[in-house]
């Protein structure tokens, strides 16, 4: 098919005020309630991804950091946190939810800097779902035995905590927010290319009042998390990354007392039945892989489409693809930001070069890309196989595989044809259809005419190689406590 002509509109620029953010030179650790240097002397730097520019130094925890960490937080949880009422804790996390909303601009400021995504999603989603996970698991604190009923609610301990760089704040909100509500207290990590929200959550939680040691913020590479999931005094692993990582830590902490929950990586299917409206499909399909680059683990990442429709959902999709905009993500204009790192834009480049190898044909847009930083267009393949590599692995890019199917049992099908089951979602008209589906997919979320919508009611996790466990809702306080 031949290239559609551009036909976006162009916007003016609208930046985003920045003038308000402070970031500083350096970010200490968050240890027991102070801001300390590492015991490793050793920073390091996290930059814009849209820019390449440093934006600050950041402390390189190691085991002796973690270790300090540890003990502040089973200190806080034995003296502390544990002997405290659940309204009394509740307070508390519903001050840092209040003092998060009260920073919100800040937070989705630098929370576009340092990850590269657009700020109409930091904005728009990641800070306020961030501050009302807060609310909610606040909300629970005091009612664990109306959660579990005619049970006996035990927190675990000491929670270690490890969080990747696609929602930094919004991970380190699914993982505090419950473990406070159920009476744990915390080692979290951010992760290397995106510490800066973090660092500002930990001043936030500073000034909340929060008893010292509750919560503490090691920043590190891979060697921090690992230390943090080898302490032996930590009693909860939550971890939401790679599978590759997650399968290292189920192995590391195999036969011990360690309770672990895991997030990982997807594949996920967005179907679109004949009879789906299909303008709005075309919409789920964009909202689902393009806006945030793609880097959302549960992306809909493989479109299968019915053949009666494929074609005109092709096109449809092309021109709407044409409309996007890419580029600085402090613009409030721009629907696709930065990618977070070289090393992810080197990925999926490499994943973009095996599709071209394997004989897939490549769309992409015809948008001016930024000369600095790390960005890519917004990329579909038609002509895919089940077999093939784009179709099978996990990309994390703005990079769509598409698919036809003729009847509902190949759509299930080839959809469960994954080592993956985080997400997918539906497009029909029909309620049945809908039913039919969404209890055949092996899939842990299923969206039903939308897709990517999130709140902290909902329970989020995995099926396979996507992980276990759940967060949000009733089922995140579940994978904080003991039942007796
Ligand atoms: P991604 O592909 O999203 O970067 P990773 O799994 O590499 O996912 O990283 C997610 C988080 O896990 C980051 O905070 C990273 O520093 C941390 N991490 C990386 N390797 C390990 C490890 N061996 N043990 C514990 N944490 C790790």
């Amino acid at each position: 098919m031949a290239k559609e002509k551009n036909i976006s509109w162009d916007y003016s620029p609208a930046p985003e005020n920045t003038s308000h953010v402070k970031v500083k030179e350096r970010y200490e650790l968050y240890i027991d309630g102070k801001f300390v240097k590492p015991e490793s002397a050793k920073y390091f730097d996290t930059v814009s991804p849209s820019t390449g520019k440093k934006l600050a130094s950041i402390a390189y925890g190691n085991e002796k950091d973690v270790d300090k960490a540890v003990k502040a937080a089973r200190n806080a949880y034995v003296n502390i946190w544990s002997k405290m009422s659940g309204a009394e804790r509740g307070k508390y996390i519903y001050r840092i939810a209040r003092l998060m909303q009260e920073r919100a601009r800040e937070l989705s400021v630098i929370e576009s800097m340092d990850s590269g995504k657009a700020i109409r999603e930091s904005r728009d989603v990641d800070v306020p779902l961030a501050c009302n996970h807060f609310f909610y698991y606040a909300g629970w604190a005091d009612k664990l035995e109306y959660a579990f009923p005619n049970r006996k609610v035990e927190s675990l301990g000491v929670a270690g905590q490890i969080i990747p760089w696609n929602f930094p704040i919004l991970m380190a909100a699914w993982k505090i927010a419950p473990a406070l509500a159920t009476g744990n207290t915390i080692v979290i990590k951010p992760a290397e290319t995106t510490p800066l929200t973090a660092m500002k959550l930990a001043e936030i939680i500073h000034d909340s009042g929060l008893p010292a040691g509750v919560v503490n913020v090691v920043t590190g590479y891979g060697d921090t998390g690992a230390a943090i999931v080898n302490h032996n005094d930590v009693d909860k692993i939550a971890f939401t990354g790679s599978t590759g990582v997650g399968k290292i830590i189920q192995k590391a902490i195999a036969g011990t007392k360690k309770k672990a929950t895991l997030e990982l990586g997807g594949k996920s299917a967005n179907i679109i039945l004949e009879d789906a409206p299909l303008d709005q499909a075309v919409e789920g399909i964009i909202n689902g892989i393009f806006f945030n680059q793609g880097h959302v683990c549960c992306a809909g990442s493989r479109l299968l489409v019915q053949e009666s429709v494929a074609d005109k959902v092709i096109r449809k999709l092309k021109r709407r693809m044409e409309t996007l905009v890419v580029g600085d993500p402090l613009d409030k204009n721009t629907d696709v930001g930065a990618i977070n790192s070289k090393e992810q834009l080197d990925i999926i480049k490499k994943y973009v070069s095996i599709g071209l190898e394997e004989g897939a044909t490549m769309h992409q847009i015809s948008c001016n890309i930024p000369k600095n930083g790390y960005f890519f267009a917004p990329t579909i393949f038609t002509d895919v196989a089940q077999s093939s590599t784009i179709v099978k692995e996990e990309i994390f890019g703005p990079v769509l595989t598409v698919q036809t199917f003729r009847t509902v049992d190949e759509a299930i099908q080839k959809a469960n044809n994954s080592e993956y089951g985080l997400a997918a979602g539906v497009w029909t008209d029909k309620g049945s259809r809908i039913f039919n589906l969404t209890t055949k997919l092996n899939a842990g979320v299923i969206w039903a005419n939308t897709y990517n919508k999130f709140d902290p009611a909902s329970p989020f996790g995995g099926y396979k190689e996507s992980g276990f466990g759940r967060e949000g809702g009733l089922h995140g306080l579940n994978a904080y406590v003991k039942l007796r």
